[in-house]
């Protein structure tokens, strides 16, 4: 072990970004396999840090495409939802028609038999 547990804990974050020189990271590495103290040490590192960039990576932004594709199709559900109300109100309507004229049909028939 050339280098100190210090030293290494020191370096182990440029050595995780691949920034140190090649020399260094083969010592680094070196001293991993042989310190288990090191080695705890940097899959500490290793895992706090990635959920450190895990946490502050943003979702996929959202193409135009998609955006445009999203804005059409609430606006197709709005308008579904519109022309069946607008149906269901027509039909209730022309039932309620035929419902009356039925009714004052079938009383001036019977006026007129009378
Ligand atoms: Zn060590």
């Amino acid at each position: 072990m050339s280098i100190p547990c210090e030293v290494i804990e020191d370096l182990v974050s440029l050595y995780k970004d691949r920034a140190v020189q090649p020399k260094t990271a083969s010592e680094v590495n070196a001293h991993l396999k042989s310190c288990s103290q090191c080695r705890e040490y940097y899959r500490i590192y290793d895992s706090i840090e990635y959920r450190r960039v895990a946490s502050t990576l943003k979702p996929p932004p959202i193409t135009t495409t998609e955006a445009k594709y999203a804005v059409l199709s609430s606006r197709l559900r709005r308008y579904r939802k519109r022309l069946l109300a607008g149906v269901a109100t027509i039909g209730l309507i022309l039932t309620g028609a035929v419902v009356v004229l039925a009714f004052l049909l079938n009383r001036t028939r019977r006026h007129s038999c009378d």
